[in-house]
């Protein structure tokens, strides 16, 4: 039986990035049944025609070239006594170490009708391809479900395909992670300008049909109808794009800790057992500002959890600090990120906050092409820290966005942001006179008197 240094159970960005840290020092295999890994985050434009899909398909070279070896099949049982992998093939490999990296699956809630044909999730190359198959077939109409950043990008998706879409969320507002609704607002009314019907507030309770999907039914009693046009292939679908559960069955009846959001791991990656560890959406993790348990199933977690732990194999001392989750999106001409807590968050964990409020426009006003900017800020009353900060702007965010969660990282205070010292010039700002940070900062300082 081959025997390795280090298996990995995952090709997704957790797997690549450990190939890529420790494929040439170490006899490795990373494991992925899938003929590509994929650039996920890119899946929606794909889907709305701006990329072609095979440029989100990632090179198998990423791995080979890192010195790992690819092994392309699926692992049906891991053995932790005497370390071994069993294959679906019933094939087996040996290894000293083992990492599971095996990521997330979308969730489809258990309601009658989940199983009808017509109904699917967005992730991997055969929701891509089905979903793309459906649209140059001629769909007509498309339900998502969820109005988090995955389900907005896709609807918008379907809606440059001239796609009808109705977009379905229990929440009462549009990216709930990522901004309070008092800065989503402009955002719900630029998805209705981009002929997306939005049903807030609204729970999914049935999907209808003999064999396909035909109707989708709210909570409210209100029905969302497919008509069956030319066929099958251009009756409606219903696409789940409510959240991700962490993919551990092959931990299930074993005694690696568990809990809700995935294997639990210290702050070096490292399961309860010896040798074990796990990076990656698979993983449960604290909140870097609360040290509680938070959702972070994002890739630009992923990638950071797996290079703390490829350093540490390679001889350092690494921790990882938890999850910030800064995150950004795009509705429409708006560019959309938010760093931290939300203020929803915030008060949910027992913070008493405070917000400020600040906008700007992203050069200076007398300059052409000047477009509005606007930022919040939430800082803890008791000791001045930011907690959180949002940014919905005409320009993209992710620089600021970046900063702002370093303020948070490094726990800065208000009083820290009002003195930050900043650039200006006129194709890239507003005018020396103020800045989208400090104003907020100051905003708080002024309600406050601090
Ligand atoms: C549409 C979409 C858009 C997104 N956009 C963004 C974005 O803009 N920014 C961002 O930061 N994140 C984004 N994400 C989230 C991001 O893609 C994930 O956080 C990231 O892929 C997690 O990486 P991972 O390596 O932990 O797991 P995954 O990428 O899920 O990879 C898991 C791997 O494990 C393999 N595996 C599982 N079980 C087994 C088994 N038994 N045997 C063998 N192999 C197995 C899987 O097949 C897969 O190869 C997006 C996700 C989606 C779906």
């Amino acid at each position: 039986m081959e025997k390795y240094d280090i298996a990995v159970i995952g090709g997704g960005p957790a797997g690549v990035t450990l190939a890529k840290l420790l494929g040439k020092t170490n006899k490795m295999a990373i494991i992925r049944p899938e003929d590509y890994s994929m650039i996920y985050c890119a899946l929606p434009y794909a889907i709305e025609g701006l990329i072609d899909n095979e440029k989100t398909f990632k090179s198998d070279s990423l791995v080979t070239d890192a010195g790992a070896e690819l092994i392309r099949n699926t692992v049906k049982k891991v053995n932790f006594d005497n370390k071994t992998l069993v294959f679906t093939d019933n094939s087996e490999i040996a290894f000293n170490k083992l990492i599971f990296a095996t990521g997330a699956v979308p969730f489809i809630p258990p309601i009658p009708g989940s199983s009808l044909k017509g109904v699917g999730a967005f992730k991997t190359q055969d929701y891509l391809v089905w979903i793309e198959q459906m649209v140059s077939h001629g769909l007509k109409k498309a339900v998502v479900v969820g109005a988090g950043a995955i389900g907005i990008e896709l609807a918008q998706a379907f809606s440059y395909r001239k796609v009808a879409v109705d977009l379905v969320d229990m929440g009462d507002s549009v990216l709930p992670n990522l901004v309070d609704s008092d800065m989503s607002g402009v955002l719900s009314t630029e998805l209705e300008r981009e002929w997306i019907k939005l049903h807030l507030q609204s729970k999914l309770v049935e999907l209808k049909g003999k064999d396909h999907v035909e109707s989708v039914v709210l909570g409210s009693g209100k029905t969302i109808d497919f008509e069956s046009y030319e066929g099958e292939n251009c009756s409606g679908i219903v696409i789940f794009a409510a959240g991700m559960k962490p993919e551990i069955s092959l931990v299930k009846d074993s005694s690696i800790v568990t809990d809700r959001d995935g294997i639990v791991v210290n702050d070096r990656m490292e399961t309860n057992l010896k040798d074990i560890y796990a990076v990656g959406d698979c993983v449960q993790f604290n909140s870097g500002i609360t040290g509680k348990v938070q959702s972070g199933k994002l890739a630009t977690n992923a990638v950071p959890m797996a290079k703390i732990l490829g350093f540490n194999l390679k001889g350092q001392n690494r921790t990882y600090p938890g999850f910030y989750n800064g995150a950004a999106t795009k509705v429409g001409k708006y560019f959309i990120g938010g760093t931290g807590l939300s203020e929803a968050a915030a008060t949910a964990f027992g913070y008493d906050v405070v917000c400020g409020y600040s906008e700007v426009t992203t050069k200076f006003p007398i300059m052409p092409g000047a477009k509005k900017k606007r930022m919040k800020l939430i800082v803890d009353k008791a000791t001045h820290r930011v907690l959180g900060a949002q940014i919905v702007s005409e320009e993209p965010v992710v620089s600021r966005i970046d900063l702002l969660t370093f303020a948070i990282q490094k726990e800065s205070t208000v009083e820290d942001l009002s003195a930050l010292s900043y650039a200006s010039q006129p194709h890239q700002s507003f005018y020396p006179a103020a800045n989208i940070v400090v104003l907020a900062a100051e905003d708080i300082r002024k309600k406050q008197s601090w």
